[in-house]
């Protein structure tokens, strides 16, 4: 762990897996109430400092940051890679991204301002001038999931560090190695000891912990829904931003380019073996080119070359433990059970999943309704767009979602009516560039990341108000 810059352990050793195969990749220790004491009680100290520091002072350390993380891509690649069993093509991509967020952090840093209020538009503000400046809360929690276990983790600590924040980062406990490693980063690039904090062990112990405690303003959190609610329910006062699941669903309408749509779909649908909180789970076609998409995605999916997660040639490696591969499993029987047909995939070895595509699969199957996070996508036809738009609908969720269209009308038709955080034309869901808002409606949260936006999540506007 890191705890106010320095490296600490404890007596709970705690081994972390390669998910294909379980060989073993690295030691962590579990963190002690203790302990979480002492990084928060750091967080506070540290976050004076950064809380006096200019604008270009944080800007340095975070651009200096990416600079060095895209120094040591392999090293981190292979760390997130071996942790979470990402391929390590898209582990590559992880980083890359990792660290063009924090360049943008740096950037936003740089833009940070308050406002000048217009006081004499009320007769009783004649005479007055009143401006806003932005405040750093003060000691933020990060807790974070497994998929993307760098590039999350810095969309929570670039923003944050970039408001003037302290934090105290709290990894997935599958997933905690980059999280260190990106501590003993920041370190290098001058950051302040304690200004970030990286504690591991179980969420239900920690996270709580931090959660309850009177000194972190903050709660930021990325993970399953079920975990979000609660730490929402006991935050308190706190300030809580929750990015939760997904079941993205995409229109394919008649005149789409069905090559195009369909390359796009394999490709967002098993992206990480599905384990991506926007990856395409709920496909509808128009009945009218049905026949045709299908065969090309059935096509796309077979080409997918199953694999060890180190292996550059591999697209699709294990889901993050066997007992998540025997869920995804069973929810594909599920849905078969109840009448949906598999068109290809569905076998399962220890924990890896083959990519999986079903049909016309019944609404009330967990498929269709759930968040599968496995790589499986099912495929139903519509008559019409409102149809359509109505099944995107029927969720509990609402990230992103998006149809392929070449009629513009029918395309804003939609980007209006669903329900999401983000809607994509002619691009899958699983579509995010880091700069962008990014955020959910429904189950799937509250507040936007991105750095221009989580800093604002991240400071606080102050009036400061004078009579002339
Ligand atoms: P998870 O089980 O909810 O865990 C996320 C984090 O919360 C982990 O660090 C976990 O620690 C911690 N945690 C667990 N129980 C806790 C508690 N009671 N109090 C405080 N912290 C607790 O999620 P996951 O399985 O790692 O990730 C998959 C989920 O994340 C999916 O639902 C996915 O859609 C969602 N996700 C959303 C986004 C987004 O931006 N919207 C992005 C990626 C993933 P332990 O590991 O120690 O349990």
């Amino acid at each position: 762990m890191r705890i106010g810059g320095e490296a600490v352990k404890s007596s709970q050793p705690q081994d972390v897996h390669l998910p294909f195969d379980g060989t073993t990749v690295g030691t962590i220790y579990q963190a002690e109430s203790a302990q979480v004491e002492a990084a928060i009680a750091a967080a506070k100290a540290a976050a004076r400092l950064m809380r006096e520091m200019t604008l270009d002072e944080r800007s340095t350390i975070l651009r200096k940051s990416y600079q060095l993380l895209m120094d040591r891509q392999e090293a981190f690649a292979i760390a997130i890679s071996s942790e979470s069993g990402k391929p390590i093509k898209e582990a590559r991509i992880e980083v890359e991204r990792a660290a063009l967020t924090l360049l943008f952090s740096a950037e936003e840093a740089h833009r940070l301002h308050g406002e000048v209020i217009p006081m004499d538009a009320s007769p009783s503000g004649k005479g007055h001038m009143a401006m806003t400046v932005r405040e750093p809360l003060g000691v933020i929690a990060a807790i974070t999931p497994f998929n993307f276990p760098l590039n999350l983790s810095v969309h929570k600590i670039g923003p944050a560090l970039a408001g003037g924040n302290a934090v105290v980062h709290k990894p997935a406990s599958t997933t905690p190695i980059s999280a260190v490693m990106l501590a003993e980063l920041f370190l290098e690039c001058g950051l302040p000891k304690g200004a970030l904090n990286v504690i591991t062990g179980p969420g239900g112990s920690i996270g709580e912990q931090l959660v309850f405690h009177k000194d972190v303003a903050m709660i930021t959190f990325t993970g399953s829904p079920e975990v979000g609610l609660r730490l929402r329910n006991l935050a308190g006062m706190k300030r809580v931003t929750l990015e939760l699941g997904n079941n993205s669903a995409v229109i394919i309408e008649p005149d789409a380019d069905l090559a195009e749509a369909a390359g796009r779909c394999v490709a967002g649908s098993f992206a990480h073996s599905g384990q991506v909180c926007i990856s395409v789970q709920r496909i509808f076609v128009a009945e009218q080119v049905r026949g045709e998409f299908i065969d090309r995605v059935i096509e796309g999916t077979r080409k997918l070359k199953l694999g060890h997660p180190h292996d550059g040639a591999t697209d699709i490696s294990s889901l993050i433990t066997e007992r998540e591969a025997a869920r995804v499993e069973s929810w594909i029987q599920e849905a078969v059970g109840r009448g949906a047909r598999l068109l290809t995939g569905g076998r399962r070895n220890r924990s890896t999943v083959e990519p999986t595509v079903l049909a016309d699969v019944p609404a009330g199957a967990q498929i269709a309704c759930k968040e599968a996070f496995g790589p499986v996508v099912g495929i139903n036809s519509y008559e019409s767009l409102d149809d359509a738009i109505a099944m995107v609908n029927a969720s509990d969720y609402g990230l992103q979602a998006g149809i392929y269209t070449r009629d513009i009308q029918r395309a804003f038709r939609a980007a209006r009516q669903v329900h999401v955080g983000g809607f994509m034309i002619n691009q899958i869901p699983q579509y995010r560039v880091d700069q962008m808002p990014y955020g959910g409606v429904k189950m799937s949260g509250t507040g936007r990341e991105g750095p221009k936006y989580a800093i604002e999540e991240m400071t606080e506007p102050k009036l400061i108000c004078w009579k002339l």
